[in-house]
């Protein structure tokens, strides 16, 4: 399928969804996952009017950031961070969507360079509580909130989820309903982006107030 017809195929999946959850058109913000995608993939949505794109290693991420630098693209760090990336991604990121650990928390912070905004950052919680899953679980997720709010190189912004794959709507929407009751509970007004949906679960994550989906196969083909 060529690219133009998977962006308009995604964009009608997104405004029905939000239609379909009395929430705004536009309400929820894309950011298209270009990992292991060539930098004239991210060309060809940039020319589409996407800015917002996610990237897993930084490795990778940094290549293509050369290359494009001349783009006004706002980069999205959503992988696993390892202690010795941190700097990289301080550097070279304008979003961090999954900080699981104060340790690394602190690391962006003492690194971000002071030329830059503070970080924007959401803590990934792990929903689906599975053993090999990056995130936090759920019930400390108020001691690392406010354990970061106190960090001035970091704006914490929310939270991320990646839910284990499940074959309903009616399943794929009950980790995002508890994550978002979860945040919700905490009674802290600056949490407002809810990074959860990618190409396979964004109608449900919309139906329980995702802000934000990252979505890559449906936009850019499945990757090898
Ligand atoms: C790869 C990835 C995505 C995109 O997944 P798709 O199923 O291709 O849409 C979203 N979020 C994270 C954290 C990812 O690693």
């Amino acid at each position: 399928m060529p690219f133009k017809q998977r962006l308009t195929a995604l964009q009608s999946r997104i405004r029905q969804a939000e239609t379909a959850a009395n929430r705004p058109v536009d309400s929820v913000q894309l950011v298209a996952v270009s990992k292991t995608k060539p930098a004239a993939d991210i060309v060809q949505a940039y020319l589409a009017g996407q800015r917002h794109f996610g990237e897993n290693y930084v490795q990778e991420a940094l290549g293509k950031q050369a290359e494009l630098g001349a783009f006004d693209i706002t980069w999205h760090f959503i992988g696993p961070i390892q202690s010795n990336k941190t700097k990289a991604i301080a550097q070279h990121f304008a979003w961090v969507h999954s900080v699981d650990r104060l340790k690394v928390a602190e690391r962006l912070n003492a690194q971000r360079p002071a030329h830059l905004p503070p970080l924007k950052v959401c803590l990934q919680v792990n929903i689906s509580r599975e053993s090999s899953k990056s995130g936090i679980m759920l019930e400390n997720l108020s001691e690392l909130v406010t354990a970061i709010q106190t960090l001035p190189r970091i704006q914490l912004c929310g939270v991320m989820a990646v839910p284990e794959p499940a074959q309903t709507f009616e399943l794929q929407r009950l980790p995002f309903k508890a994550l978002y009751a979860a945040v919700n509970q905490l009674q802290q007004p600056t949490l407002t982006t809810f990074s959860m949906g990618m190409s396979d679960d964004l109608e449900a994550a919309i139906a329980e107030g995702s802000t934000l989906i990252r979505v890559g196969s449906a936009l850019f083909g499945q990757r090898q």
